[in-house]
């Protein structure tokens, strides 16, 4: 019966996209979504929807978003573009990207469409590629998880912005100045847990969730041989796995992170050794999940974390 071929062969399909792992080099396809705008509202195109959410909570409908990626199957780090997206970036009036080597396919995009658009590079914004350097360790790209640096984007998307449509200027910064007090709210919230998770170890299959769990004070606990497999998108050794396995098993982990967005097989083992040995499962994504906007993603995660961590 053809019926169940066809069901074995999405199957297969499926496993390939569930193996795509930060650092790998397999794409998922995703179409690009627009939203919002008056007419004669200020075009943006953002390389994810978690900064596209951030521009939207500016410029309210003086805007129109384009974001690049908000397909949650789809992995950041590998993605390829398609032509569309190139034409929306030469039509640009302001372009996002996140930097730091996370969504490079941005910048092949926008050197190929020969665009005019004002640019916002949340890294460079967030000067944490600066600290990295300094402190003579790897950038952390995913940014968005630091509360501060989102504020420091926030900023520079206000002035993009205004550049852009200087007639709508007060509007951007009032809207700002209300998603900053969401930024401080959450900031707060998070300070005020970490009278409960300090120390608390952690395991995390990659680094998407660390400037969050480094502002709770959690123990980064994971095997750095471990971290190092999943970044470059190699296969844990079975030593390293068993090293990992028996961390959680040891009674020193409150909580195992994981990377919803781009779990493979490993990191499946991972996880059921965790559930095995009753250490709590919390899984974070890349983008803004569907029904959720950057504030209320960020406040769901927080509060998972800190449930996980406490319990
Ligand atoms: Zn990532």
């Amino acid at each position: 019966m053809s019926g169940t071929r066809g069901a074995a062969v999405l199957a297969g399909a499926l496993v390939v996209l569930a193996a795509a792992a930060c650092g790998s080099t397999s794409s998922a396809a995703s179409p690009a979504s627009a939203s919002g705008g008056s007419p004669g509202a200020v075009d943006v195109v953002a390389s994810t929807n978690v900064w596209g959410d951030v521009v939207s909570a500016i410029g309210g409908t003086k805007v129109r978003v384009t974001s690049v990626i908000s397909d949650p199957s789809a992995d950041p780090h590998s993605y390829e573009a398609n032509p569309h997206v190139q034409l929306e970036i030469s039509r640009a009036d302001v372009v996002v990207t996140n930097g730091g080597g996370y969504d490079d396919f941005m910048g092949k995009l926008i050197s190929a469409s020969g665009t005019k658009a004002r640019m916002v590079d949340a890294v460079d914004v967030s000067g944490k590629a600066a600290d990295a350097q300094a402190a003579n360790g790897r950038l952390n790209e995913h940014v968005w998880y630091d509360f501060a640096s989102v504020g420091k984007v926030s900023d520079a998307v206000v002035s993009a912005l205004s550049a852009a449509d200087p007639s709508d200027a007060a509007t951007f910064r009032a809207n700002a100045l209300t998603f900053r007090q969401g930024l401080d709210a959450l900031t707060a919230q998070e300070t005020a847990a970490r009278a409960r998770t300090q120390g608390a170890g952690v395991v995390v299959t990659e680094p998407v969730p660390l400037y969050m769990l480094q502002a709770l004070g959690a123990v980064n606990r994971t095997p750095s041989s471990f971290a190092q497999a999943v970044e470059d998108g190699t296969d844990v050794p079975p030593s390293v796995l068993k090293q990992t396995e028996d961390l959680l098993a040891g009674g020193s982990v409150r909580a195992l992170v994981y990377n919803a967005q781009t779990s493979g097989a490993q990191t499946e083992l991972v996880k059921s050794a965790a559930q095995s040995h009753s250490v709590p499962v919390v899984p974070v994504t890349e983008t803004v999940p569907k029904g959720k906007d950057y504030l209320t993603w960020m406040k769901a995660n927080l509060d998972a974390l800190t449930t996980a961590l406490t319990s």
